[in-house]
């Protein structure tokens, strides 16, 4: 007998949010975190979480533990210096909010906590080495500082954040893109609006957070590390020429932080009793927050399937050749909306943006082309 149904290598949000999703299952599941409790808090970066999420989340009952998030009622898309512009707009919709915002910090401390109620075993500080694949089992290596230990397993479910992808078949593109992340201070309030704005050096999104707005500012990786480095006043100064007045002036900033942009892509993402999930199977640029959102419905398909077989059937070839064909559309979907969106807008070509606005303007004036938008950004490919 192997030690457990299902272990779970990775325990970050996505790798938390399958534990949770096969709670009360009655398998037996591991999880194995390499940082210490805790250490994911100090994460700045904001996340904006779907609709399509939030639903989720209420289904895994911690969405209750997130609060406050701060939902986006419209989101205002724009390029800087071309015309064209859109809204979209949660009451058009016909949603509560189109999205929420938060940080990573608390939704990997809420996740985690979760883990901690007793259903799994959650090891932290516990650094996967190798994974190899025997006859009916699967056989996990880490180390917690005790020298080596093992574990063996019906399935290796892997959301490594893409940590061990040597051993998978990525497809990598460098975007030569660094986005510097911060919460600013505006002299106009944000009313809940989500502001993305393209500009020739990457987009820029101001997300509504409590009283302040969350950046995620895309510029190339030298200018990402000036900007971290720089005063405060200046950095301000700085923001307010890319973004322009919508929000008035900048006055306020706390801690910059930046993170390197590539699109990682597995090709394969189900083999030998192994899954990959996540980032580990799709590291997608930030533009339009797709990364969690689309790693969550990763894990709630991926549950559904583990907790709809019988126990002997976890890890076998038909359950990996399920998942991988469950997930193709929605994963391909999120890869090709972020990879587009980031090459055409990431330009100064004249002919580009002016095709860009007029296509901005085309989808504001178009409902049923800004419903499908809204749709795909809050429920994927199969919204
Ligand atoms: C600036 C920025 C803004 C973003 N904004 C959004 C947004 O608005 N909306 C959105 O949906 N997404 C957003 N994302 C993407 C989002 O952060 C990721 O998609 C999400 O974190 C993926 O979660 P994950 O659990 O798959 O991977 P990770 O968050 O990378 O977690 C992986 C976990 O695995 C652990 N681990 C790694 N290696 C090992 C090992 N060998 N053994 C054991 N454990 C290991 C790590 O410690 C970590 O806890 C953003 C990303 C960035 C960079």
């Amino acid at each position: 007998m192997p030690d457990y149904d299902a272990l779970i290598v990775g325990g970050g949000p996505v790798g938390a949010a399958l534990a949770l999703a096969l709670r009360g299952s009655g398998l037996a599941l591991g999880v194995l975190e390499a940082r210490r409790a805790d250490a994911a808090r100090a994460d700045p970066r904001p996340i904006a979480l779907s609709h399509g999420s939030r639903l989720i989340l209420e289904r895994l009952v911690v969405w209750q533990e997130l609060a406050p998030v701060t939902p986006i009622a419209r989101i205002h898309v724009s390029q800087r210096g071309g015309f064209g512009r859109v809204e979209l707009d949660a009451t058009e919709a016909g949603l509560p909010a189109l999205g929420y915002v938060l940080d990573y910090g608390r939704l990997a401390a809420v996740l985690a906590r979760a883990l901690e109620t007793g259903f799994c075993d959650y090891m932290t500080g516990a650094t996967v080495t190798g994974i190899a694949a025997e006859q009916d089992t699967v056989r996990v290596r880490f180390d917690r500082g005790r020298g080596g230990e093992r574990a063996t397993a019906r399935l290796a479910a892997i959301a490594d954040g893409g940590a061990l992808a040597a051993s998978t078949h990525m497809r990598v593109r460098d975007y030569r893109q660094a986005a510097v992340t911060a919460r600013v201070v505006s002299s106009l309030p944000h009313h809940n609006t989500a502001y993305e704005r393209f500009t020739s050096q990457g987009p820029l999104a101001l997300l509504p957070d409590g009283g302040t707005l969350a950046l995620v500012w895309t510029t190339a990786p030298e200018q990402a590390q000036e900007l971290c480095a720089m005063p405060d006043a200046d950095f301000l100064d700085r923001l307010g020429r890319a973004f322009g007045g919508r929000l008035g002036r900048f006055t306020g900033v706390d801690a910059r932080a930046w993170f390197p942009l590539k699109l990682k892509v597995a090709s394969r993402i189900a083999e030998s009793r192994a899954i990959v999930f996540g980032n580990a199977a799709q590291t997608l640029h930030p533009v339009a927050g797709q990364g969690f959102n689309l790693g969550l419905r990763d894990a709630w398909e991926l549950a559904g399937l583990i907790g709809g077989c019988s126990r002997e059937q976890i890890g076998e070839a038909a359950l990996l050749e399920s998942y991988a064909a469950r997930r193709w559309l929605d994963r391909r979907g999120g890869v090709w909306f972020t990879d587009t969106l980031v090459r055409l807008f990431s330009n100064d070509l004249a002919p580009l943006r002016w095709a860009r606005g007029l296509g901005l303007a085309l989808l504001g004036a178009v409902p049923p082309a800004k419903h499908f938008v809204v749709r795909r950004m809050c429920f994927g490919t199969r919204g």
